[in-house]
């Protein structure tokens, strides 16, 4: 018997990507167009369903290619309305997307990999290990499930801080952001598509290939012996050349264009006054927003959020020295969705992964 191809995959390809598909199959390649509408805004997988192409056209589609999004395993419902939801994807493997409505946006938290190889020692996603990177049309399935399983409150924005470091992953994450600013896709904003990165000082430097989005990064310390503990990454990167970067970055983009830094309040450790001032210090010569998230807490953490007496001392501290600075509002933390607690499930994790983070965030404490 004739070995049957496999079919390719559209979902995540970019307008370009598709105009190309359809260049080597002898089309035009508007039929880019009319595809990306059907699939993105029209939410339908089914080619013979997609009237406005050719009979022939239509068959070849069914016999050579599909549009597969992963597919959901579960989904909770948290009391304030939050989503979540377990995505399978081949091999046994599995990650987290969480739906977060409010009255003036909805957001989509999305993942970009299996895991993370960071090992910051305070994210519950660091104990499971890395497996893989996601492809493009495991990234953008995620959008693509979430808007049909929310009914009529639309998707206004997505970020990028579920499982995984999007900018260890730009090949598969750059198309994906092509396809949440494509007018023919999700059309977002510029301003409501946001990548947070550890500290990759290169996929910092490396967005300017991509269409614009919003710059979030995870900081959490003001100094590096500090944020070394923290986020390792900041032995390879530390702090004067991710400020670098991030300056190089805001040199790219339009002049109102800020950078918001996350700063995870972890009690006893980074929420000190003096971190404040030094944090304040450290951003004062650059458009900065500051998002201290409440640390929340996973099975086997040592670590304890900050007191709001302590957060709210130091939001004050930098609010003195003119910086923006919001305190992030804990959601889906009755199901587990909140940041930092995603760990879907990867298979490559050893028990011995969990032991080391424990170790080292208890030196981290020390
Ligand atoms: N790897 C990227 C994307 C993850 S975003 C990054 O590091 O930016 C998730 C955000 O939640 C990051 O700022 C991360 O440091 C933070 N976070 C991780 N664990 C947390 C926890 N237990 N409590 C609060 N925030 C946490």
């Amino acid at each position: 018997m004739a070995e049957v191809a496999p079919k390719t995959n559209l979902l995540g390809m970019s307008r370009e990507g598709l105009e190309r598909y359809f260049s080597s199959l002898g089309e035009k390649p508007f039929r880019a167009r009319q595809l990306l509408q059907w699939i993105y805004q029209r939410g339908v997988t089914d080619f013979a369903l997609m009237t406005d192409l050719s009979q022939k056209l239509r068959e070849r589609l069914v016999e050579a290619a599909e549009i597969r999004p992963p597919e959901i395993l579960s989904e909770q419902k948290s009391a304030d309305g939050t989503i979540k939801w377990l995505l399978s994807l081949p091999g046994g493997n599995a990650v987290e997307t969480v739906f977060i409505p409010e009255p003036d946006r909805a957001t989509l938290c999305i993942s970009s990999q299996v895991g993370c190889m960071l090992n910051c020692t305070f994210c519950s996603t660091a104990m499971q290990g890395f497996s893989r990177n996601l492809s493009a049309a495991e990234i953008i399935g995620q959008v693509w499930l979430a808007d049909r399983r929310t009914g009529d409150r639309r998707i206004s924005n997505v970020v990028l801080m579920g499982m995984g470091e999007p900018l260890l992953n730009l090949d598969q994450v750059g198309p994906a952001l092509e396809l949440l600013r494509e007018d023919l896709a999700y059309g977002l904003a510029a301003r409501r598509v946001t990548v947070s990165t550890a500290g990759v000082v290169p996929g910092i430097d490396a967005l300017h290939e991509f269409p614009p989005i919003a710059l979030a990064v995870s900081l959490h310390a003001p100094n590096d012996a500090l944020r070394s503990r923290l986020v390792p990454l900041n032995r390879k990167y530390p702090i004067a050349e991710l400020m670098a970067a991030c300056k190089r970055y805001l040199k790219g983009c339009n002049s109102k264009q800020s950078i918001t830094f996350e700063y995870t309040m972890i009690d006893g450790v980074n929420d000190s006054p003096e971190a404040a001032r030094q944090l304040r210090r450290l951003l004062s010569d650059l458009p900065a927003k500051v998002n201290l998230i409440p640390f929340n807490p996973y099975p086997g953490t040592p670590f304890h959020c900050s007191s709001n007496e302590n957060m709210l001392k130091f939001q004050e501290i930098l609010r003195a020295g003119g910086l923006i600075a919001t305190v992030r509002r804990t959601r889906g933390d009755d199901i587990d969705a909140a940041c930092g607690q995603l760990v879907g499930k990867v298979l490559s994790t050893s028990q011995r992964r969990m032991l080391v983070q424990q170790q080292l965030a208890r030196q981290a404490l020390a």
